[in-house]
């Protein structure tokens, strides 16, 4: 069996005939992407431009029970692309703000100290409904309640320690993803396995 590597560079002519003769899925694939890709900057539009972004943030109990691997696995093998990841240390000023809606709850005191006790990892993800993708893995707010196969039914047992924060609604994502990073810290790729994720028509 014949096992070939190219370099996708945007040559799609070049990668066609290339893969009549060694006739690789990886081949025709490419060309595909490189002629789908052409055509889309053509028309003015490109794969992925009809994408949503959402924000997750790996909470510090998440950090500190070494869960962080298995977390992001789930969202990458789910297909959401990583445009944004970095960790770093909340404080009181900064939730007050993401949790506005529970600043005069009676718990808000005990949420700041659970969300300021290490550093967190706040992640930005791309995909194709993104928003309600991530919160559907995600599930219900308190952990014990959460579907299991959701990432909280599956780590957690608390409804304050429930191991991620996922953005509720596209508008709230755009809000919470410029709070968290800034705009050269997002970064606008897309994976060569893009065609492997979506159909061209959902692109
Ligand atoms: N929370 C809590 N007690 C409650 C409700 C919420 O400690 O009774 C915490 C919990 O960590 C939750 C966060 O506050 O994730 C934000 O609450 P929200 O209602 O926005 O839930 P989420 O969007 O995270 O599911
Ligand atoms: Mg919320």
């Amino acid at each position: 069996m014949r096992t070939s590597i190219v370099l996708y560079c945007g040559m799609p002519r070049a990668l066609t005939c290339i893969s009549h003769y060694l006739n690789t899925d990886f081949f025709v694939f490419c060309s595909k992407m490189a002629n789908f890709e052409s055509k889309s900057k053509k028309k003015g539009t490109f794969p992925g431009s009809n994408m949503e972004q959402t924000l997750v943030i790996l909470k510090p109990s998440t950090i500190r029970r070494f869960l962080v691997g298995d977390v992001l696995t789930r969202f990458q093998h789910k297909g959401l692309i990583i445009s944004g990841i970095k960790m770093m240390q909340l404080d009181e000023t900064i939730l007050r703000e993401h949790y506005a809606h529970l600043v005069d709850r009676p718990f808000f005191p005990d949420l700041v100290e659970s969300m300021t006790a290490t550093p967190v990892i706040v992640v930005c993800l791309k995909g194709k409904d993104a928003v309600a993708v991530v919160r559907a893995m995600t599930g219900s707010t308190n952990s014990r309640n959460a579907a299991p196969g959701t990432i909280r039914g599956d780590f957690g047992m608390s409804g304050q320690e429930n191991i991620v924060h996922a953005s509720d609604s596209p508008e709230n994502a755009a809000v919470e993803i410029k709070r968290f990073f800034h705009p050269d810290e997002i970064f606008d790729y897309l994976p060569c396995a893009l065609r492997l994720l979506y159909a061209p028509d959902e692109l």
